[in-house]
């Protein structure tokens, strides 16, 4: 607690941002590496190919999006302010705290669910998006490997839904807390449902996402497999609109995408700003 002090005096606030994500680095690290070892699902190696460039994404992933979505969220706040009725927002503050992340976590899911849609089915958006999908073995790090464009944009659809109805409020005030508590529980759970885990979850799988639910995301099968199980912790949601695929018992055999996609990060984060064949999907 002391040293922690010591730090946050000494340290320039970016600096102490990496430090911060260090810390959770080796806490994630000393989780996922043994647990994928004991019950791997695919036999593979822990410096697998990518790794070096999904460290890399690691530290983008967690600075950038939330910096660059600070302005965009100001104007959305004070915009909605204006548009949404008054009464809906009082009466949305005065719910209990538990009634309102309920409610944020399923509304964020919503507008989550969509927004990562759309960067399968919009061709522009499926260029920063298949970032993601070009990862040809799975484990829990896959989860940094996102386009900081393809972040903000799923995090905006995210996030959209909840100012609307009142679940989160510009920056300063109390109820802050929730958008963040919800960004956080999105961000652990993503970390647990990328990991190569064999573990399954009978009936739980319909209420939760898991491993199998959103490795089935990941899937090169076949065209009829892809673009199913959108949802980041909600399975029902694909449910509602038509994209569940859990099978009891089957695995995918293939991960990752037909297209072609640069090797390294830089070729990685510059790609989509030069990428003109029309994609698959
Ligand atoms: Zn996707
Ligand atoms: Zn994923």
């Amino acid at each position: 607690m002391e040293t922690l002090q010591l730090l946050q005096q000494h340290l320039p606030p970016f600096a102490l941002d990496i430090f911060r994500l260090c810390v959770w680095l080796v806490l994630l690290t000393v989780i996922f590496v043994p647990l994928e070892k004991l019950y791997a699902r695919h036999p593979q190696k822990i410096f697998r190919k990518g790794i070096l460039a999904d460290l890399g994404y690691y530290f983008i992933s967690s600075l950038l999006p939330s910096r660059i979505l600070v302005a965009p969220m100001a104007v959305l706040a004070w915009g909605l302010h204006y548009i949404v009725p008054g009464g809906l927002h009082e009466w949305v503050a005065n719910l209990p705290l538990w009634a309102r992340f309920a409610a944020a976590m399923v509304i964020g899911e919503f507008g989550f669910y969509w927004g990562h849609r759309w960067t399968h089915e919009i061709p522009l958006l499926w260029r920063f998006h298949s970032i993601h999908h070009s990862a040809e073995q799975i484990d829990w790090l896959v989860n940094t490997r996102a386009h900081p464009v393809d972040m903000v944009f799923t995090r905006l659809c995210g996030f959209i839904p909840m100012y609307v109805f009142g679940l989160a409020q510009p920056i300063g005030k109390p109820l802050d807390v929730l958008p963040l508590l919800v960004m956080l529980l999105g961000t652990v759970w993503g970390f647990f449902i990328h990991a190569n885990l064999r573990w399954r979850f009978g009936w739980l799988e319909w209420l939760i996402s898991t491993p199998a639910f959103h490795h089935w995301h990941h899937t090169n099968d076949g065209s009829t497999l892809i673009n199913k199980n959108y949802a980041s912790m909600l399975p029902f949601v694909d449910k509602l609109f038509g994209t569940f695929y859990l099978p009891k018992k089957q695995w995918p055999v293939t991960y990752g995408i037909n297209e072609a996609m640069a090797p390294g990060l830089a070729g990685q984060l510059l790609q989509p700003f030069l990428y003109r064949k029309t994609p698959s999907g």
